[in-house]
């Protein structure tokens, strides 16, 4: 498994720039998807292919449509009484560059904390550095590793299989503060 997402890393989805793809619209008032009620950012295209994902339609790194950053900015502006935004997918992390910019951006213009989802483990996007490490960064909080089929358990907050982990993160630097 360790080598399989590290090779799925690279496979990072190129849009042109000021641009990201998506699976669907913005949304708000989300409970279910981290602390608060949060606005959520739906990317499109994964390169893990798990058993039994919820989202294969989000797989494709051609179906969805690209959306304008400064487009999204304005949206996310208009949501009131948000504490956050959290990356959902698709897998947020094969567009690193583009979901840095947009975590970056609610964080000092609107005081939002940022959460993603990824199912590359948060050892995986260390080893691998470069942008995505950047994005990890820019993360109050991540839910990390694939989903697994037969680790299912429906109990875990915000998780779909035991062997994913809710990390609390140091902003600006990676490091794990808490692991649930
Ligand atoms: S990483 Fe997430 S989106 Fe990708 S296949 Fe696995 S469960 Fe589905």
């Amino acid at each position: 498994m360790h080598d399989y997402l590290l090779n799925n890393l690279p496979k990072q989805l190129e849009t042109p720039e000021g641009y990201i793809r998506l699976s669907g619209p913005l949304e708000h008032d989300n409970i279910v998807n981290g602390d608060g009620l949060r606005a959520i950012l739906w990317t499109q295209g994964c390169p893990n292919h798990c058993k039994g994902c919820q989202n294969p339609e989000t797989w494709s790194y051609e179906d969805g449509y690209l959306a304008k950053i400064d487009d999204l900015k304005e949206e996310l502006k208009a949501f009131k009484g948000q504490a956050g935004l959290t990356f959902c997918g698709g897998e947020p992390f094969v567009q690193a560059k583009a979901c840095k910019e947009i975590a970056d951006w609610c964080r000092s213009e609107l005081g939002w904390n940022v959460w993603s989802f990824s199912g590359f483990t948060h050892e995986i996007i260390k080893e691998y550095g470069k942008e995505p490490w950047e994005f990890l960064k820019s993360l109050d909080a991540l839910i990390d590793g694939p989903f697994i089929l037969e680790k299912r358990d429906l109990s875990l907050r915000f998780r779909g299989s035991s062997n994913q982990r809710l990390l609390k993160l140091q902003s600006g630097t990676g490091k794990i503060l808490s692991i649930e």
